[in-house]
């Protein structure tokens, strides 16, 4: 543990956020949050916690084992699988978490699981694909799946579900109407076939932004949590939960000519002040950040990256700052800082939290 970085999570601005989507809800529409990837690169305990006081309905996480750690600390909400694997059906059982069943290979490994148990109406949900074409039955499929369902009374349909693919892009509306139309055909075949009701779903976060009238009976909100809605409006309107911070552990003086850090990337050209800062590419601090591209923030000061990044290092010139050993540094405490870290990195804000290793301590604020 690098106990020195510390990723804090804001539990007032979640709780504002969670407030903001349940907001654009209709009253009995239910909220699942998807806790995947250690919620988002931040701690899927300690949100998890925080959501179970808030009273959402659900939760979900990619993979069984991410559910079982929810578990043994304590989480009681529903928990669904979204990507179980066969191989560990039985374990997931065994923690009473929520398959996703996307695929016949999938459907038949877990009857067979379940039928070895006493479990009766084991709640499972269903998957099906209209467009992503990453995971889930085809709308053919419906009633053969209905019929193994009709023919196993051991497993209970709890929801129905499908995943947009590109709901963040409004140029794309008429396709992702096409799959919410797809949907819509799935849910009247499946409520014509099946004599109970399922919860069904489809809206991510930038589903719920731009799509709120097709929320069905459930939303599935991830990202947005954290403040991102892939949408500077909505971003706007939404508060940062996640802040990386560190320390100075050293202040050096460069003379003219010395160098800095591996390779001697960084050769002073005049008398340079450095601070040595504990945290480093092992924590997530990608090393395209280094020699230059990217400042973190001392004393409210930029300071640049210089050289290159180490491992559990980075060291930035505070010729200009006043600051000592010890002192805080801010990486990242706002949605426009994130933004301009991922902007960096070509990639998105999703990426880059997801890369905060697990070697940073997680505190709740
Ligand atoms: C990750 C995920 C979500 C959440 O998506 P966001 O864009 O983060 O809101 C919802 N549904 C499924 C199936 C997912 O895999």
């Amino acid at each position: 543990m690098n106990s020195a970085s510390v990723l804090e999570i804001n539990e007032s601005a979640l709780a504002y956020n969670l407030a903001y989507f349940k907001a654009k809800l209709n009253k009995n529409t239910k909220l699942l949050v998807v806790v995947k990837a250690f919620s988002y690169g931040s701690d899927a305990v300690l949100i998890s916690e925080i959501l179970q006081k808030n009273k959402v309905d659900y939760l979900a996480v990619a993979y069984a084992n991410e559910g079982i750690a929810l578990r043994n600390a304590g989480i009681k909400l529903p928990i669904i699988v979204l990507h179980p694997q066969i191989n560990n059906l039985a374990l997931l059982v065994k923690y009473y978490l929520e398959p996703n069943i996307y695929s016949f290979n999938v459907f038949t490994e877990f009857i067979k699981i379940i039928q070895q148990t006493n479990l009766s109406e084991y709640p499972i949900h269903l998957k099906f694909n209209t467009g992503l074409n990453r995971l889930g039955f085809s709308i053919n499929d419906v009633k053969k799946i209905i019929l193994l369902i009709e023919k196993y009374k051991t497993l209970k349909v709890t929801s129905v579900f499908s995943h947009l693919a590109a709901s963040e892009d409004l140029n794309e509306k008429e396709f992702t109407l096409t799959q919410i139309n797809s949907f819509k055909k799935i849910k009247l075949e499946i409520e014509n076939l099946l004599d109970y009701k399922p919860i069904f779903h489809i809206l991510n976060t930038s589903g719920i932004v731009n799509y709120t009238k097709y929320q069905f009976d459930m939303v599935r909100l991830g990202i947005g949590l954290y403040g991102f809605a892939n949408d500077k409006k909505t971003t706007d309107k939404l508060k940062n939960v996640l802040s990386l911070k560190s320390v100075i552990s050293q202040i050096h003086i460069l003379e003219k000519g010395n160098s800095i850090g591996y390779n001697r990337a960084f050769k002073a050209t005049k008398k340079t002040k450095t601070a040595t800062i504990a945290i480093g590419h092992a924590d997530g601090i990608n090393r395209k950040l280094g020699n230059g591209n990217f400042e973190v923030l001392i004393n409210n000061k930029k300071a640049s990256i210089i050289g290159n990044v180490c491992m559990d290092m980075i060291m930035v010139d505070v010729t200009e700052i006043t600051c000592k050993e010890g002192d805080q540094v801010i990486i990242f405490d706002s949605q426009k800082s994130i933004h301009s870290i991922a902007n960096k990195l070509e990639t998105i804000p999703y990426e880059l939290l997801t890369m905060i290793s697990q070697r940073v301590k997680r505190v709740v604020v």
